[in-house]
């Protein structure tokens, strides 16, 4: 109805907003910056996603790029900032998208571990679906009086070093380090049928007053010395709403993609073939989308809690 024009749904007559409402029976939304600011939830949200699902009766998904909890703990922190969602399959994160990838990937033995760089959630997703891992959270530092020459020999030059690893698992990682780079690209250079996800790519997390290096940087880091591309897990890979499409419990077209992120929410939205909605409690307001390289939204609100009075 509004493609890619980017109209500010408070300037469209309240009649029209209602129509496009109707053009749609499933919700996406992101949650950082569109819903949540780290434990707090972002004013008039809840009302409006809880609208959404029990007054207009849409499926309501949440999704996230972030690996820094399961799904299970995703769902728990959203029912604690009083989002209703049925059950935790309404939360797409890249956590469970990584373990469905695993189960269902032909080539991945099961018997074989998981190397993960990243947060324990990605470990804890892991175990919980029978996969074993190692690595994440602070291990592979530097003994004390350790040199990364002697942690080479010690760890790397084993026959089972790489053998016995079915995939390398990227999130961000605070602990990232010269030797889980060096094990990685010892893995994935030398076993070839080993598995090389990464749960996103984002590049960096720009806040008012600073920029964090995003999971992208480093995923990077081990694509280039590797010289292997990962397979991204989060948006805007359209393979992470895959399995709902198969299990048609959504119609790509009948759906409407809510983010604060040209680049990975809107993006995500066309590459998936779905509606678009650009929130400003993010780092993008409309005003600051013109003359830049982003995607455009189909449609733009200052904050979600502007879209109640429609539903
Ligand atoms: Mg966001």
């Amino acid at each position: 109805m509004f493609k890619a024009s980017g109209v500010n749904l408070l300037d469209v007559p309240p009649e029209q907003v209602k129509s496009w409402l109707d053009s749609f029976d499933t919700v996406i939304s992101d949650c950082d910056g569109t819903l949540w600011q780290h434990e707090t939830a972002i004013e008039g949200v809840v009302a409006v996603m809880n609208a959404l699902q029990l007054r207009a009766g849409k499926q309501v998904y949440l999704i996230t790029n972030n690996g820094l909890k399961t799904r299970h703990e995703l769902w728990q922190r959203a029912q604690n900032l009083g989002f209703e969602l049925p059950s935790e399959e309404h939360i797409i994160s890249p956590t469970q998208t990584i373990v469905d990838y695993l189960k269902q990937c032909a080539t991945f033995d099961s018997t074989k571990k998981v190397f993960v760089i990243g947060n324990t959630a990605i470990a804890r997703e892991l175990k919980a679906a029978g996969i074993e891992s190692f690595g994440a959270g602070e291990a592979d530092q530097l003994q004390p009086d350790d040199t990364w020459q002697q942690f080479v020999q010690r760890e790397l030059t084993q026959p089972a070093a790489a053998e016995h690893v079915g995939a390398v698992v990227v999130g961000w990682d605070e602990h990232f380090s010269y030797c889980k780079v060096a094990r990685a690209c010892h893995i994935l250079s030398s076993n070839e049928s080993c598995a090389f996800l990464a749960t996103n790519k984002d590049e960096v997390h720009r806040y008012p007053k600073f920029a964090m290096p995003g999971t992208g940087a480093f995923v990077s880091a081990i694509e280039t010395c590797a010289q292997r591309e990962a397979t991204e897990m989060g948006k805007p890979n359209p393979l992470v709403i895959q399995s709902l499409i198969d299990a048609a419990a959504l119609q790509p077209e009948r759906t409407l993609m809510i983010g604060d992120c040209p680049k990975v929410d809107v993006a995500f939205a066309r590459n998936c073939n779905m509606q678009s909605l650009l929130v400003g409690t993010g780092n993008y307001q409309l005003e600051t989308l013109c003359g830049k390289q982003l995607p455009m939204p189909d449609v733009y609100l200052p904050r979600l809690g502007n879209l109640l009075p429609y539903i």
